[in-house]
This record gives structure tokens, C-alpha cells and sequence, in this order.
């Protein structure tokens, strides 16, 4: 259920420009319809008369109701444009802005140095950094604040005054008006809410993607073993706890015979199966803290830590066993079978070695196990 869920709404951040943008309007006809509804509370509550500027109420509230008009018009927009045409990062630009240029008009009505207006302030543009198109959320952040600084001025100046639609949000000694504290603290909660669990979901969302990443940065995508660097990065980091714990380390390169002619004969995707069935073998014939990775296109390196000359021996007699007992069987009956060299390099802490040299001194060994009439184990000298 919740994975179901997970891959419908997919990856936010690789969204296009028009659902990104409906996100943020759907998000915003919520807080719209809440703005309203304590409004018309407000208006139908004859109690409040002390605390509503009645007829600056009304009069905002024709405004209101033409904003959240067109919240849900540019809704249906970008919902029409969604599947084709919302690549356009015009759609988060125009989301940004109206949404960013609207918010001071409802701050100015109630209030711009109050708190939904300084959650607003500081949640959006940080939430949009990481969602949206950097330079919509500036250009927006910016135009907002360049509006707001405006309105404030004005307001100091005595030409327009401040919070319309309250009678005062203060009483008369000093004190905050309660039911204004309250209300500022209701319209302030849903913002929080969606900055709080949009950065959550959409850093989730991060991590996991840097981490298949990771993941596929290090796998061949073939045969699912470790890739060529990564093999290489294990080998390396092996050596060091073998130097560390004084213990001998073995390294065998294995290399698939003829398999050439698979290919020719059977055609380049069976010889894929091929390789993914000598790999699966291969990792099913080592131990779990060894490792094995794709060294090149039928070449593959085995790491095994701990392991002394005779030990390794034995292991690289199975690995070859192994590999010679693969048989893949193809739709028409026959049945493939594989045979492979394998080319070993022990070290021993006392030497003075590079991961080069033992992958090399593997690699001489290979060559003379193919010299020797392969489907052998060569251990280099
Ligand atoms: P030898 O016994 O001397 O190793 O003979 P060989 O035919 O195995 O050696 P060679 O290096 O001449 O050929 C290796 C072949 O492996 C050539 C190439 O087409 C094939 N090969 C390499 N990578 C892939 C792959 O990803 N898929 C498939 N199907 N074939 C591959
Ligand atoms: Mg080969
Ligand atoms: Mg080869």
C-alpha cells in the first residue's frame, strides 16, 4: 500500500514543470479555503464586530474570491498541460510568483509583520530550492519581498493602513488581541505542515536516489557483480586489513574459453546469458566475504581475503568446477556448456606489492593456464 503510493507520486524532484507547479496551487486553494472559511466565520459571528473591520472585510473578500477563481483556473491548466507541454519551467515561474505576490495580499490584510507571514517568508523559498526552479523561486522571493517592503512603507507612512480587516490586532494597552494571536496561529499551521512534510518526503526521496545511484555506479549492469572500479576499490581496501591483520591475500582472474565462438555461433544475447550464468556461478562458488567483479567483457577478478596459496588453490579448483558444470539449456534442446582459465597471484604481507602488480601477476598466470590448454588453474610464481 505504501509502496503502491510511493510509486504513484514518484520522485517529486523529477517531476515536470506543470505538476510541480500544480503541487503548489493544490496547496494553496487549501490555505486559501482556509483563510475563507475563518473569514466567513468571522462575517457570520456578530460577536466579532470588536475585532472585524466589516466592511473592509467585505470588501477584500470580493478579492478573495476572485484569487481563489483563479487558483483554480491556473489548477486546470497545469493539469491540462501536465502530460504534454509541462516540461516549460515557465508554469513553476508563474506558480511561484502569483503564489509568492498573492501571500503579501493576504498578509497585508491581516497583518504583514505577523506570523503566517514570516513562516511564509522564510518556508517557501527553502522548500523551493529544493522543488522548483531556482530562479522562479527567486525571481519570486524577490518580487514578494520587494512588494511587502513596499506595502510596509506605505503603511508606516500613513497612506494605507495596517491589517484592513482588523479593527486592531492590539488592544488598547500594548497587549496582542488574543483572538488574532489565535487566528494568526491557525493560518500559520497548514504552512508549516506542507514546508515541513514536502522537505521530509522530498529529502527521503534524495537519499534514496543517491544511493540507487551509488549502487549503480559500483554494479555491472549485466551480470549484477561489482564493476570493474569497484572490484578494484574492494581489492584495495582488502590488502589494507590483510597488511593490518598479517594475513595473506589471493587474487584470481578467471577468463571464460572460446567464448568467442558462443557468441558466433549462438549469437551475441545468449552469449549474455552465458556470462551471467558463469558470473552467477562464480559468486555462488566463493565464500561471502570474498569478492568477485567484472573485470572486462568475459574476464572476471575474484578477491579472496585471508586466503594462503594452498587454500586459494582449492577455491579456484571449485570455481573452475563450478563454471565447467554451468549448462544452459536454449528453447531448441541444446545445451550450452563453458569451460574457463583461471590465473592466481597470492600475496603475502612481507612483499612490497601493488594492487597492480597482483592483478597483473594473476593476469601472467591466466595467460599461461590458456598456453597450457585452458579449463586450468595457472598460479603465478
Ligand atoms: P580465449 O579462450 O582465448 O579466452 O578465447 P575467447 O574467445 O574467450 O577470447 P577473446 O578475448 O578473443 O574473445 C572474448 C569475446 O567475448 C569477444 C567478445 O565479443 C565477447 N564479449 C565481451 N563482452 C561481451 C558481452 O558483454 N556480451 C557478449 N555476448 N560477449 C562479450
Ligand atoms: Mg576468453
Ligand atoms: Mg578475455
Amino acid at each position: 500500500m505504501r509502496q503502491k503510493l510511493i510509486e504513484q507520486i514518484g520522485n517529486p524532484l523529477e517531476w515536470n514543470s506543470a505538476r510541480k507547479a500544480n503541487l503548489l496551487l493544490w496547496m494553496y486553494l487549501f490555505d486559501q479555503l482556509l483563510y475563507q472559511g475563518v473569514l466567513e466565520l468571522a462575517l457570520h459571528w456578530q460577536g466579532l464586530d470588536g475585532w472585524l473591520n466589516r466592511p473592509q472585510a467585505y470588501f477584500h473578500r470580493t478579492f478573495f474570491l476572485l484569487l481563489m477563481a483563479t487558483t483554480v483556473g491556473l489548477l486546470i491548466l497545469t493539469r491540462v498541460v501536465q502530460r504534454r507541454r509541462g516540461d516549460s519551467v515557465i508554469y513553476e515561474y508563474m506558480a511561484c510568483l502569483y503564489f509568492g505576490l498573492t501571500h503579501v495580499y493576504y498578509g497585508y490584510t491581516v497583518g504583514l509583520m505577523s506570523l503566517p507571514v514570516g513562516v511564509v517568508l522564510v518556508g517557501a523559498p527553502v522548500v523551493g530550492f529544493i522543488f522548483v526552479h531556482h530562479w522562479a523561486v527567486a525571481t519570486a522571493f524577490i518580487s514578494s519581498l520587494l512588494l511587502l517592503f513596499g506595502l510596509s512603507a506605505i503603511t508606516a507612512l500613513g497612506w494605507i493602513p495596517y491589517a484592513p480587516i482588523a479593527t486592531s490586532v492590539h488592544l488598547a494597552d500594548g497587549q496582542m488581541d488574543p483572538l488574532w494571536a489565535l487566528a494568526y496561529i491557525v493560518f500559520a499551521i497548514p504552512h508549516l505542515l506542507f514546508i515541513f512534510s514536502l522537505a521530509f518526503y522530498v529529502l527521503q526521496r534524495w537519499r534514496a536516489r543517491e544511493e540507487a545511484a551509488n549502487h549503480l555506479s559500483r554494479t555491472d549492469s549485466l551480470t549484477g557483480l561489482s564493476n570493474r572500479r569497484h572490484v578494484l576499490e574492494l581489492l584495495e581496501l582488502e590488502k589494507s586489513r590483510c597488511e593490518l591483520a598479517e594475513m595473506p591475500l589471493s587474487v584470481i582472474m578467471v577468463d571464460l574459453d572460446h567464448f568467442k565462438s558462443i557468441n558466433d555461433r549462438w549469437g551475441h544475447d545468449i552469449g549474455d546469458r552465458v556470462l551471467t550464468a558463469a558470473a552467477h556461478a562464480l559468486r555462488d562458488s566463493v565464500r561471502e566475504y570474498d569478492h568477485v567483479g567484472r573485470y572486462g567483457g568475459e574476464e572476471f577478478l575474484v578477491v579472496l581475503p585471508g586466503l594462503d596459496t594452498t587454500q586459494s588453490r582449492s577455491l579456484a579448483e571449485r570455481i573452475r568446477q563450478t563454471i565447467a558444470s554451468v549448462r544452459l539449456r536454449l528453447p531448441t534442446g541444446e545445451r550450452i556448456s563453458l569451460s574457463a582459465s583461471l590465473g592466481m597471484s597470492c600475496y603475502d604481507v612481507a612483499e612490497m606489492v601493488t594492487v597492480n602488480d597482483l592483478v597483473k601477476q594473476a593476469d601472467v598466470a591466466l595467460y599461461q593456464a590458456k598456453h597450457q590448454g585452458r579449463d586450468r588453474l595457472g598460479v603465478a610464481a
